[in-house]
């Protein structure tokens, strides 16, 4: 599985330098004189090293994640006020997007987990719900008790995932072709940290999503007392 990652991270990673090793040749050799030229060459070269530098950080987000329990600092801690802080540093985006948002916090949400790590899975999956929903749409958060689980779902009126795309999307680095990831930013790693956190919590996620009518990812936590 690691020497899999790697050659994949490797992959990932070539493809941004080749092109700005392709426009800073060109532009060396000195034949691209024109202003106008070299300022697209640029602003390209730009726009790569941008998209190089959220991948090596989603990698180091991710391979945090994977030192898994060792490196985790497990408490009891309460799943509202995780996704709360959650909510509160990324609704801004969504609200200038133009997405409204409906959100329900029980009090006492008790698991135990790490509380970063916890904070990432939820943080992905809003992103998520954010970047991949159009205008007009509304997102749901919610966390809640329910029997002996604790359960969080991130709810949207988005595009939607097609049946067939839906075990791969929790793979590393997979993203769906369509449109509206192309012209989405991400590294296709949100979601593997996602799984990757739940496992290590023995949490289970599931996914009910439709195209066009949007998706419902839910993950239900062992609940503590
Ligand atoms: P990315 O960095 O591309 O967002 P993720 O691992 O978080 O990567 O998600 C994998 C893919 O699953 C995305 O590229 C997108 O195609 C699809 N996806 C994830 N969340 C949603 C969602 N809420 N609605 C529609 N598609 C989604």
């Amino acid at each position: 599985m690691k020497a899999n990652f790697l050659s994949s991270v490797s992959h990932e990673l070539k493809t941004p330098l080749t092109s700005i090793k392709m426009f800073a040749e060109m532009m060396a050799r000195g034949r691209v004189m024109k202003v106008e030229k070299v300022q697209e060459y640029s602003r390209l070269i730009n726009k790569e090293a941008s998209r190089l530098e959220n991948l090596i950080g989603a990698i180091l987000n991710y391979t945090r994640m994977e030192h898994g329990t060792g490196a985790f600092k497990w408490e009891k801690l309460d799943f509202s006020v995780c996704v709360k802080k959650v909510f509160e540093a990324v609704e801004d985006i969504g609200v200038e997007k133009g997405l409204s948002f409906k959100t329900h916090f029980d009090p006492k949400v008790y698991v135990m987990g790490d509380y970063t790590a916890l904070y990432s899975l939820a943080q992905n999956l809003i992103e998520n719900a954010i970047k991949y929903t159009n205008v007009p749409g509304d997102i749901e958060i919610k966390v809640y008790n329910e029997d002996d689980r604790a359960v969080f779902s991130v709810i949207d009126t988005g595009v939607g995932i097609p049946s067939s795309e839906q075990k791969n999307i929790f793979n590393d680095f997979y993203r769906v072709g369509d449109e509206m990831t192309r012209s989405t930013k991400g590294s296709g790693l949100g979601l593997a940290i996602v799984k990757r956190v739940a496992e290590t919590h023995k949490a289970t996620i599931s996914l009910v999503s439709k195209p066009g009518k949007g998706s419902n990812f839910t993950v239900r936590f062992r609940k503590v007392d």
